[in-house]
């Protein structure tokens, strides 16, 4: 029996936007994430995407599982492909669903039908297959509401296809339809979350992340590296920029008020981030901060960091308790490395007091006291190392 990945589209296709660029996307995304698991075919047909093996060695398991993360798709199924015929439906029905029909207590048929040259109408297909269902397994009982097993067969223009009901897919917009961005990546819980949030709204993600040596160590960029990793079946493969930023840090260390650091710290590193966002073309960056979470995380904290430099900032955990972010973590699969101990250059030279209310002006005053700052930020971004993080590595 023949088996294949449906895929339906949710948001971009009920919003109208820009469908044909949308489902192009989509196509290409399943074909560049499903190119390592044996030969696929992959095409577009009545709104939905199919993902069709082509020989033995295609992994349908895995492809399912990959598809299942790509942003853009609602709702996917994998099913049994069978002749638009009545007898080949109810034979595959009954065959391709033995497993989970003899373990239900309940089930409900529905039938969709596109191809309106079939001579039966989807009710008509529903009540037949229910009867041959019924017939099959004497223990089932017709539930409509609240069915174990939904049988669904889907009349289509090149065959029918018969399955147990649809899966929740990744939701959201295509990764690139909404543009490109610079993740702040630190070793925490929140910034992937952020990564993933945004990714998920469709744009396509760069990612940079500050390390400090010595004071943070060759294994906390690892750390780092592998949360990326983490994030591609989502992001797509993804830039990392890894900066040394142990100059800026001692330099404001040394010559700037202690009680602000935190805050022209933070300053410092977006300014760094809008230079690395010019070399990938990215127009806003995305950051894991949520408000009152931390001393730089303040009201006043956030529009001194935003007043830093021009490009928007994207916070989508700006809302959320810690435990709601880490249900994400927990979720998408960065909570047990987020939580491995390693240093973050953002703890390091902390001043016992940080300023929680912290003007504009007196940044400004203390940022001017700090000579070679601009020059160093700019060394900082010039000599980033660019690490190519894919998907499956
Ligand atoms: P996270 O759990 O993501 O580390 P956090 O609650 O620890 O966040 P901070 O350390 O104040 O908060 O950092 C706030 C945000 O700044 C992070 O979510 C991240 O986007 C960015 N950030 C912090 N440290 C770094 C770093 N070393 N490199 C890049 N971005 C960083
Ligand atoms: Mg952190």
């Amino acid at each position: 029996m023949k088996e294949i990945i449906l895929a339906y589209q949710g948001e971009m296709a009920l919003k109208g936007l820009n469908r044909g660029t949308f489902e192009s996307v989509l196509l290409k995304t399943m074909r560049r994430r499903l190119k390592a698991l044996g030969e696929f075919k992959v095409y577009k047909a009545q709104s939905t995407m199919y993902a069709e093996p082509m020989d033995d060695g295609a992994d349908v398991d895995k492809a399912f599982d990959y598809i299942s993360k790509i942003f853009g798709i609602a709702t996917l199924t994998r099913a049994a492909v069978c002749e638009k015929d009545m007898d080949a439906i109810r034979r595959t029905a009954v065959e391709y669903l033995r497993e989970q029909l003899a373990q239900a207590k309940t089930f409900k048929v529905s039938a969709r039908r596109s191809d309106k040259s079939f001579p039966m109408d989807s009710m008509q297909i529903s009540r037949e297959l229910g009867g041959t269902i019924l017939r099959a397994f004497p223990h089932l009982k017709v539930d409509v509401h609240h069915p174990d097993v939904q049988v669904s067969v889907e009349i289509r223009d090149y065959a029918a296809y018969v399955h147990g009901g649809k899966q929740q897919g990744a939701g959201g917009l295509p990764v690139s339809t909404s543009g490109a961005a610079m993740l702040m990546l630190s070793g925490g819980i929140d910034s992937p979350v952020a990564g993933y949030l945004m990714a998920k709204r469709g744009l396509s993600l760069s990612c940079a992340h500050f390390a400090s040596p010595p004071y943070t160590s060759e294994r906390a960029k690892m750390k780092v590296l592998t949360l990326a990793r983490e994030l591609t079946p989502y992001t797509g493969n993804l830039n990392v920029y890894v900066v040394p930023y142990t100059d800026v840090q001692t330099e404001l260390r040394d010559r700037a008020p202690s009680d602000l650091f935190t805050v022209l710290m933070r300053r410092s590193m977006l300014r760094i981030t809008e230079q690395l966002a010019q070399k990938e073309g990215a127009k806003a960056i995305v950051t894991g901060e949520s408000l009152a979470q931390v001393a730089s995380q303040t009201l006043m904290a956030l529009g001194c960091t935003d007043a830093a430099q021009m490009l928007p900032v994207l916070r989508p955990c700006i809302g959320m308790d810690k435990t709601e972010i880490t249900e994400i973590a927990r979720k998408i699969g960065t909570f047990e490395t987020s939580i491995q101990p390693y240093e973050d250059c953002c703890t390091i030279f902390t001043p016992p007091h940080p300023k929680t209310k912290p003007e504009l002006e007196e940044i400004l005053r203390a940022e001017q006291q700090v000579e070679r700052l601009a020059e160093l930020e700019r060394i900082a971004a010039e000599n980033a190392e660019c690490v190519r993080v894919n998907v499956g590595e």
